[in-house]
């Protein structure tokens, strides 16, 4: 219930109609906790019983995105973006190379390292970005990572 409230809530406050495709996907992003393609919640969303095509979940990904509901992850090496509920949080990710795969890490490894660069260059640090690339270990066992 307190989901689905929040959800209503943040689509007003960006002033996006509360439609059944943006809820629904929204839904779907929340309740998730790893980061997710555009072709997965396509098949979420057709498996659950909401008939949406591919290009419709593009399109609504991208006026999510551009709202600052969700958080897009370019990939380094091909086009499927991957992306995420914003739950304003600071966060940071293992990023598996062979199947996209996105793991949160736990703390931030770099904030003494900002207040250190911030002391030593009188630069004021207002944030950073950093996603490790690897193979997972069921992309090893797969002989994925050579
Ligand atoms: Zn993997
Ligand atoms: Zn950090």
């Amino acid at each position: 219930m307190e989901m689905n409230d929040d959800i209503k809530e943040r689509l007003k406050e960006c002033g996006l109609k509360n439609t059944k495709h943006r809820k629904a996907i929204l839904d779907f992003m929340f309740c998730s906790r790893v980061p997710a393609s555009a072709e997965q919640v396509y098949i979420q969303m057709n498996g659950q019983g909401t008939s949406i095509d591919l290009s419709t979940v593009y399109r609504t990904l991208e006026t999510l995105r551009e709202k600052g509901l969700l958080i897009k992850h370019d990939r380094l090496n091909d086009t499927r973006a991957l992306y995420e509920y914003n739950r304003m949080e600071h966060k940071h990710y293992l990023v598996c190379l062979g199947c996209n795969k996105m793991l949160p890490i736990k703390d931030c490894p770099l904030a003494e390292y900002e207040r250190a660069l911030e002391k030593a260059t009188n630069f004021v640090i207002a944030g950073h970005k950093l996603d490790i690339f690897g193979y997972c270990a069921e992309c090893q066992e797969k002989g994925l990572q050579e």
